[in-house]
């Protein structure tokens, strides 16, 4: 449906059962459920989709190896079987990532976790081999159920050296345990949303829509786009706006303090020698006050994190010079004869954790679990708000689960449709054997064998209806070959792409991977412009957003 036969239907149709403020991954996955179950559900985002935490994360699917030594064991049982079934339902998104822990110390740390359990240790402190081994048998002994990937390697030094030459020499062991990457998250977000536009259901989502304002009875919604407003009569409220929860819950009269986000950062970099030495591991480690460092192999380019940093104004969120910094020094402590010069970045990207409000001594130490927080009826408000504070990437599914039976029972319905094996996107109908699917759709479309292998590389099944796309419009981009015109036309007409930026950073990997430049984005703004009858005035305004948001938060120089 295009945006404006939604902002039609709209206008029309004021009571709906549930709105869902915030088009993350828990607002979207939420959606998703309650759609499934037939519940006519109101989905708005103020800004794209994924665009909030969700865009900033470490793209790892992963139960937590460090929240053992929290104790937060229910969180990490959790967060390894949804890790396991995204490797199953969304084969195409969510694949294994060997993480390689570099170890300095034999038996440091053995008495951390008992002594964090029971309250009398605050500080982190860095962790022996011995520990690390113990740890890992525990995370993988919460994943034995359902995991389909191998166990953990101890490498002693000569081994670890011989594995990767480049690493530190003074490390006395390596761990290689398996947890699963998401290299393109924001593109998870965007299949469950088309799984939901695609079937025949009452629910309704919009991007660029901001609850801006409620009345006892009814919520305010405005078009970001042209500031229409629009009324609508809740019969309850989800408040999903991850960092920006409580300023949501302000706009709806309803002040609260839920929410206590820390900032985290992360670099992209065009380094081969760091890309080689890394393999296809991630090198993942805490430094010795606790701050979690991760390299990643992000296709051709390493991705460098995170920090941790209490942060009040999500908007505010900017990878700082301090941060560079600290992540090329964190670095070079396991990669010492590799020199990183700051050119090397070619993007980088910050956000904020919506974690719960607390007391914890250090931001390491706030829990990283979900919990549900209700607002309850009120004169100010006669529908309840249900607020989603917390909740990993990784376990959108089951935070959803929960929240949409929560709202079942209110709404005194039942639940009909399980998410918990049910393929997501791209990940449908997956074949055993890509050759002959890349083959079979080759023949019925018309695009050559290899383009069809690369479109399933890039969107697993979808792939074969963006090949029929590609097959009428089989152009590549000037300044991107690897996507072709009929391939971009579809993801604007399928994808609810309403600005340039969301093509650039959202749809594809062009602006994570740092190779935007100025005529790329002429390009890609005049395939939008003739795709959604944008005027010139309109479409030089596109490209002027988009290089301020890249220049700005991102670190390019356009
Ligand atoms: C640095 C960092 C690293 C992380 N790494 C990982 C990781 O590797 N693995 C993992 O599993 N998890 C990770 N996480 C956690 C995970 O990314 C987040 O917890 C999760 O994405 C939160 O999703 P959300 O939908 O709740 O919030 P968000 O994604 O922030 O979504 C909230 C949305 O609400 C919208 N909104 C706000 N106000 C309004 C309004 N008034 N009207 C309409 N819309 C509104 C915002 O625009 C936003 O898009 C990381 C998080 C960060 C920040």
């Amino acid at each position: 449906m295009t945006r404006t036969a939604k902002l039609t239907q709209l206008r029309n149709k004021e009571r709906w059962s549930v709105v869902i403020i915030g088009g993350g991954i828990n607002g979207v996955a939420t959606w998703r459920d309650l759609a499934l179950q037939g519940i006519d559900a109101l989905l708005i985002e103020k800004n794209d989709y994924c665009s909030g935490a969700s865009a900033a994360s470490s793209h790892m699917v992963h139960g937590g190896i460090r929240y053992l030594e929290n104790g937060e064991f229910r969180l990490v049982n959790e967060a390894v079987n949804e890790r396991n079934r995204l490797l199953q339902n969304a084969p195409h998104a969510v694949t294994p990532l060997p993480t390689t822990i570099p170890i300095f110390k034999r038996f440091s740390g053995l008495l951390n976790a008992p002594l964090k359990f029971i309250g009398l240790l605050n500080r982190p402190s860095e962790r022996g081999a011995l520990v690390i081994k113990i740890g890992i048998m525990l995370y993988e002994w919460y994943a034995r159920e359902t995991n389909s990937m191998p166990s953990h390697t101890l490498r002693n030094r000569a081994t670890a050296l011989a594995t990767f030459p480049q690493l530190n020499p003074a490390i006395t062991h390596t761990a290689t345990y398996y947890d699963a990457m998401m290299p393109s998250p924001e593109r998870i977000c965007i299949d469950l949303l088309r799984d939901i536009e695609t079937a025949e259901t009452q629910a309704l989502a919009l991007n660029y829509l901001a609850a801006t304002g409620a009345s006892a009875n009814t919520l305010t919604l405005t078009d970001q786009l042209t500031q229409e407003t629009f009324t609508v009569r809740p019969e309850l409220v989800i408040n999903a706006a991850g960092p920006w929860i409580d300023i949501a819950n302000a706009n709806l009269n309803q002040p609260t303090r839920f929410i206590g986000g820390t900032k985290g950062s992360h670099l992209v970099l065009d380094h081969p020698e760091l890309r080689q030495a890394i393999g296809d591991h991630e090198f993942f480690f805490e430094n010795h006050d606790g701050r979690i460092v991760l390299i990643y192999p992000l296709h051709e380019r390493v991705m460098i994190g995170t920090s941790d940093i209490a942060i009040d104004n999500p908007d505010d969120a900017v990878t700082t010079e301090a941060e560079i910094d600290y992540f090329l020094a964190m670095t070079k402590k396991v990669f010492p004869n590799i020199v990183i010069q700051r050119d090397a970045i070619v993007f980088h990207f910050s956000g904020v954790r919506p974690l719960p409000a607390g007391d914890a001594k250090s931001t390491g130490q706030i829990s990283r679990d979900h919990h549900i927080k209700t607002v309850p009826v009120s004169e100010q408000n006669q529908y309840p708000i249900l607020a989603l504070v917390g909740g990993k990437w990784t376990t959108f599914r089951a935070f959803a689960e929960q929240t949409t039976d929560v709202v079942l029972k209110k709404l005194g319905r039942t639940r009909t449709v399980s998410t918990a094996a049910l393929a997501i996107g791209g990940g449908k109908d997956y074949p055993l054997d890509v050759e002959s699917w890349a083959i079979r759709t080759a023949r019925e479309t018309g695009v050559p064998i290899a383009r069809a292998t690369a479109l399933f590389e890039r969107y697993g099944t979808t792939g074969y209806a963006i090949a029929k796309s590609e097959a009428l419009r089989p152009t590549p981009l000037v300044a991107a070959p690897s996507y072709t015109h009929g391939e971009l036309h579809w993801l604007i007409n399928h994808e609810q792409c309403q600005r340039l930026a969301d093509l650039v950073l959202r749809r594809t990997l062009l602006g994570m991977l740092g190779y935007v430049t100025r005529p790329m984005l002429t390009e890609l703004a005049q395939l939008m412009a003739t795709a959604l009858d944008w005027t010139a005035a309109q479409t030089e305004k596109e490209i002027v957003h988009t290089v301020a948001l890249l220049n700005n938060k991102h670190g390019m120089q356009l």
